[in-house]
């Protein structure tokens, strides 16, 4: 496999992907963030000596004869996707060629501001965009933008862009320990996701080593910050080894917890005792909830909420 393309590779949000690199040979991004696993760059507008749409299709033909299931061919970066030259007329070939895939993007999404990006990324079936911070001093800190990027003109063309855009939408947020894990940044954050409306917000924290020194924040604080916002499905990213107890559920305990918010299968899993997850079944089977996959996670939802 060359350096365009990469994998498949499991994803736990999204399933076999595989992946396209838009930006093979250095870092090329808008944002230099605090969390970045890349080493740090200076951010850049432009992604400089771009593989030729030519040369990703057809590296992208080969590996979808080589790989079967393939769920969703994602379009990605050694920074941010958008910034590749030719965008649109990649994601037209990609869309004739992507047969049951989904083609999905994985963005900071500082380019959303532009009505011509929001324009090319509504042919995509999933876009994820980045929204760590809703506030400008937070946004500089984690995010450290090209200069001029203002996180109010972002949240204004990710608003536009949902207005035309009605296929999955993700949003990313990324949690540092001391920048953007106070009440004051997630419920600043509430009030634009509540307006937005995504299909789906993903909530993680420091992983794998980054660039910078960063702290992660602990799980249970990452659970206390996605009851802030909205009611919308939360998919939280648990590390592989965490475990809690498990709680044992009254029927009327799950259908409120799941009115609040639809419960992922991975918060069940968590979770739920072996008692509460047999009620949950139950409920299921008799029509009080019923299961619904978004942009690749399952969620348990009321079943008048479809
Ligand atoms: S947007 Fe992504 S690639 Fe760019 S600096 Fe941030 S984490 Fe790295």
């Amino acid at each position: 496999m060359n350096k365009i393309v990469f994998g498949p590779i499991t994803s736990r949000r999204f399933g076999q992907s595989l992946g396209i690199d838009l930006s093979p040979d250095a870092k090329q991004c808008n944002f230099d963030c605090i969390y970045c696993e890349l080493k740090g760059a200076k951010p850049v507008d432009t992604i400089q000596n771009p593989p030729s749409v030519q040369k990703v299709v057809d590296a992208v033909k080969e590996a979808l004869l080589k790989y079967k299931d393939i769920d969703v061919i994602t379009l990605t970066a050694n920074g941010e996707p958008t910034l590749y030259p030719h965008l649109q007329e990649l994601i037209q070939e990609l869309n004739s060629i992507k047969k049951d895939s989904k083609l999905l993007i994985l963005s900071n999404g500082a380019t959303s501001s532009s009505k011509q990006t929001r324009e090319i990324l509504k042919e995509i079936d999933i876009v994820k965009l980045s929204l760590d911070c809703a506030t400008q001093r937070c946004f500089n800190k984690i995010d450290r933008p090209l200069k001029g990027l203002h996180v109010e003109d972002i949240v204004q063309g990710i608003r536009e862009f949902r207005k035309i855009y009605s296929k999955e939408l993700v949003i990313e947020i990324l949690v540092v320990a001391g920048i953007n894990d106070k009440e004051e940044e997630f419920e600043a954050l509430r009030t634009i996701l509540k307006e937005i409306q995504p299909d789906r917000i993903d909530i993680s924290t420091v992983d794998r080593p980054p660039a910078y020194d960063v702290k992660s924040v602990s799980i249970p604080r990452l659970k206390e910050l996605a009851g802030i916002l909205s009611s919308l499905p939360i998919s939280l990213a648990y590390k592989r080894d965490y475990s809690e107890e498990k709680r044992d559920f009254t029927k009327e305990e799950i259908l409120n917890m799941i009115d609040k918010r639809p419960q992922s299968f991975d918060d069940v899993h968590i979770s739920f005792s072996t008692k509460s997850i047999q009620i949950l079944e139950q409920l299921v089977e008799e029509n009080f909830l019923h299961v619904k996959s978004v942009a690749g996670v399952n969620f348990y939802k009321l079943k008048d909420r479809a």
